[in-house]
């Protein structure tokens, strides 16, 4: 059967959730397609219980930092009540059928299924098709990714992605982390911290290895004062378990075992299985190409993850924005990710947002860089245990407008934001230097980075 309705929204994670919820507050007729839980990886398996993780692991180092500071604690971590309590609240506040109702509520209807793209204004979800006026908008997001390493591929559904870290019940007495991504470390840093044995095996040089080096060795360190054992430039020949324990082969080191397997090698979307070459997309690249309108073709929108850009949650619902504008009509101003942030949960955490100093130098800038420790500003000093961290400034001196930043530290991702703003609004560096920055903050730390940059 054939249905024909305004648009069609296929996968409803943040960015399609925001999509088709606007548009049917907008009166369209809108169709919602959701092949699992309404609200994507995001409040589920990604996202909100890995900070909730963070936050309970945070507060047991937090906790552990005390003899230090104000007098003596001991601290026994409790694995089992922290992951009920993530599963409770979100049954309580943040659920699926809460979601459908929402969507609902807004005028929207939602079907249940694994839809198929066919042809650009038609998706197919079963036996029913459904064909729209106006737009179809393909959120369908990404799922993890395992590099093609030998033995690998014989073990999926036996090694934990995201969302068996996420779903574990019981900690295991042993992980290795293959991956040393935002994912890897976050996780690999709250499973350590409740006090599994945590290896992070890592085949480029440096973990983070798209954040600045400084932030890579700043988690390194952390990480390995923690305990955790960390392997980078690991060359890995082959995968295997035994029945009890899994082991990554390593060429020229010994291997690496652990009770469970934590695969965190990145995300792709399923091209193929969402049959993108209906609509003139590749299904063997990686995301579905859109324009600064996220237009992949006539009809046809794309937000979030399976573009391919930032693969964050801000990305997909920033994204959501300008889509449900063009749709309406409204010419919405065009994508622009010069400052993007994105935030490495860690504690630290590590924020960052738009150029590394690297990038910035292979685009031909001239290039200024300024660099404060957090440990020397006086809300760093104050801090004591847990300071770790540094503010550091890529400015354009061509245009003397910043146009890179990290704040790693205490609260890094809430320092962040001023050093968002600044390259967003392309603010210059005379007139940040001229600003009034509250003591004793971590954000002053910021004022000295810009002293450092200019003397
Ligand atoms: C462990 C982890 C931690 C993260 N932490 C953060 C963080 O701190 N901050 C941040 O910004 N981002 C974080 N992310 C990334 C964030 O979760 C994603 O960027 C975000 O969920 C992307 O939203 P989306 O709408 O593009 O896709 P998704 O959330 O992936 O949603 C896509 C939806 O489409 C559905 N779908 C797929 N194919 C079909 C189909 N054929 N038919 C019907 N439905 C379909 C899926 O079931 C899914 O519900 C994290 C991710 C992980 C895994």
């Amino acid at each position: 059967m054939t249905d024909v309705v305004d648009v069609v929204v296929l996968g409803l994670g943040p960015g399609g959730e925001e999509v088709a919820g606007r548009l049917a507050q907008a009166g369209f007729e809108v169709v919602g397609i959701e092949g699992k839980l309404l609200g994507g990886e995001c409040p589920y398996w990604g996202c909100v219980p890995s900070k909730m993780m963070i936050r309970a692991g945070n507060l047991l180092a937090e906790t552990r930092r005390v003899p230090g500071m104000a007098g003596a604690s001991s601290v026994t971590p409790d694995w089992a009540p922290v992951a009920r309590r993530i599963r409770d609240e979100a049954t309580d506040d943040w659920n699926d059928q809460v979601a459908v109702d929402r969507f609902v509520g807004k005028g929207g209807r939602f079907v249940r299924g694994w839809g198929r793209l066919d042809g650009p204004r038609r998706v197919v979800v079963g036996d029913e098709t459904y064909e729209a006026r106006r737009a179809v908008v393909v959120a369908a997001g990404a799922k993890a990714w395992a590099p093609p390493i030998p033995g690998l591929a014989e073990l999926a559904g036996r090694y934990w992605t995201n969302r068996g870290a996420i779903e574990a019940d019981t900690l295991p007495e042993s992980l290795v982390v293959l991956g040393g991504g935002a994912i890897g470390v976050e996780l690999g840093q709250v499973f350590a911290r409740f006090g599994t044995e945590v290896s992070i095996v890592e085949g480029a040089e440096r973990l983070l290895a798209l954040e600045e080096p400084e932030s890579s060795t700043l988690v390194t360190e952390v990480l390995r004062r923690e305990g955790l054992d960390i392997h980078t430039s690991a060359r890995i020949t082959a995968a295997r378990h035994d029945g009890a324990r899994f082991t990554l082969e390593l060429d020229g080191e010994a291997p690496v075992s652990g009770d469970r397997l934590l695969v965190a090698t990145g995300r792709r979307p399923d091209l193929a299985a969402l049959n993108v070459a209906s609509i003139g997309v590749d299904e063997h690249g990686h995301a579905v190409p859109v324009d600064d309108h996220l237009r992949v073709t006539e009809g046809v929108w794309a937000v979030g993850d399976v573009t391919g850009v930032g693969a964050f949650t801000h990305v997909s619902m920033y994204q959501a924005n300008i889509a449900v504008g063009d749709i309406l009509g409204e010419d919405p101003a065009p994508a622009e990710y010069q400052a993007l942030p994105r935030v490495t949960f860690t504690d630290p955490e590590v924020g960052s947002v738009g150029l590394s100093e690297a990038a910035a130098r292979a685009q031909g800038l001239a290039v200024r860089v300024g660099h404060y420790p957090v440990p020397q500003a006086t809300r760093g000093w104050i801090h004591k245990a847990g300071n770790d961290g540094f503010i550091k400034l890529v400015e354009d001196t061509g245009r003397g407008v910043l146009v890179g930043a990290t704040s790693a530290g205490p609260s890094g991702g809430e320092v962040l934001s001023m050093l968002t703003l600044a390259i967003h609004a392309e603010v210059p560096v005379t007139r940040l230097r001229q600003m009034i920055y509250a003591y004793p903050t971590f954000h002053r730390a910021v004022e000295a980075a810009l002293t450092d940059l200019v003397s």
